[in-house]
């Protein structure tokens, strides 16, 4: 504060020394030029009229100076402040949106927005396959080795499912224990082969409870291409479903394509 003081006045005092000096020479050419005597009252005011009223304004105005740049840096100091914050908030609001669409157990997407995910591709007619993986005797699971077990097991199942398909595919947990996921342009040759690799994927997983109750982890897996039901994306979903059902119904831990009576692969 006393700086800046002291900074005001010796600025003012530079200007009102220069407007001294300029004053004197303004005077003096102007008396010489027209032949005009000048007393010594003349000199003295010459002196004293630009420090009366040069010295206030510079005074004035530099204070008016600092203001101005306090006020700026005010400024900008809440203008970083402001963006700190939202970014901050675009963060939490990424977050939010994340948390909202997955599911916490395991990762994945959760039922909306893998039918979300589902409804795009069906509306854009794109050439995707559908499959829908339900685990097999899940309830016995949880009986037997109980309900964090079975928590376990859902999480290495989406593992494994996830790690059997590409990048590009989708795969959401779409039910208790139940997992969807869509093949990105396949056809149904393709998808059965990849659907077979997953089903021993989960077959695979080295599964044992330390109270040697445990069975291994089993999946059925039924599929339905998108573009064999172009109306409707909920034909597509039962159609998958439908086949799951036959999955199941011929012993579970297999896959069906093919779900009309005496049709299940
Ligand atoms: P199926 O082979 O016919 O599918 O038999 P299932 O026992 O798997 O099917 P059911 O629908 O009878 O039971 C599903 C079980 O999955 C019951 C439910 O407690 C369990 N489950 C659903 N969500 C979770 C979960 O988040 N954690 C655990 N541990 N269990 C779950
Ligand atoms: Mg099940
Ligand atoms: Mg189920």
């Amino acid at each position: 504060m006393r700086g800046r003081a002291t900074s005001i006045i010796a600025r003012a005092s530079v200007v009102t020394v220069v407007a001294v000096a300029a004053t004197y020479a303004v005077f003096l050419a102007a008396r010489g030029f027209l032949g005009v005597p000048y007393t010594r009252l003349d000199l003295v005011e010459c002196g004293l009229i630009p420090v009366v009223v040069g010295f206030p304004i510079a005074s004035y105005v530099f204070l008016q100076l600092e203001r101005l740049r306090a006020a700026r840096d005010a400024l900008s100091a809440l203008n970083a402040e402001m963006q700190s914050a939202h970014r901050q908030l675009k963060v939490a609001h990424e977050l939010m949106a994340y948390a909202a669409s997955h599911d916490k157990m395991t990762g994945l997407p959760n039922r909306e927005r893998f039918l979300d995910r589902l409804e795009d591709a069906h509306r854009n007619s794109e050439g995707d396959v559908l499959l829908i993986v339900d685990a097999d005797h899940f309830k016995q699971i949880n009986d037997r080795l109980g309900h964090l077990k079975g928590d376990d097991a859902l999480v290495e199942i989406a593992r494994a499912i996830r790690r059997s398909v590409r990048e590009k595919d989708v795969v959401g947990r779409i039910g208790g224990e139940e997992f969807g996921v869509l093949l990105k342009d396949v056809d149904l040759a393709q998808a059965a082969e990849t659907a077979e690799r997953m089903r021993r994927a989960v077959e695979q997983i080295p599964w044992c409870a330390p109270n040697g109750l445990s069975r291994a982890l089993t999946v059925s897996i039924g599929g339905a291409a998108l573009r064999d039901h172009p109306a409707k994306v909920s034909d597509v979903l039962s159609r998958a479903d439908r086949c799951l059902y036959a999955a199941k119904h011929s012993g579970r831990n297999c896959i069906a394509f093919k779900c009309s009576i005496g049709e299940v692969a």
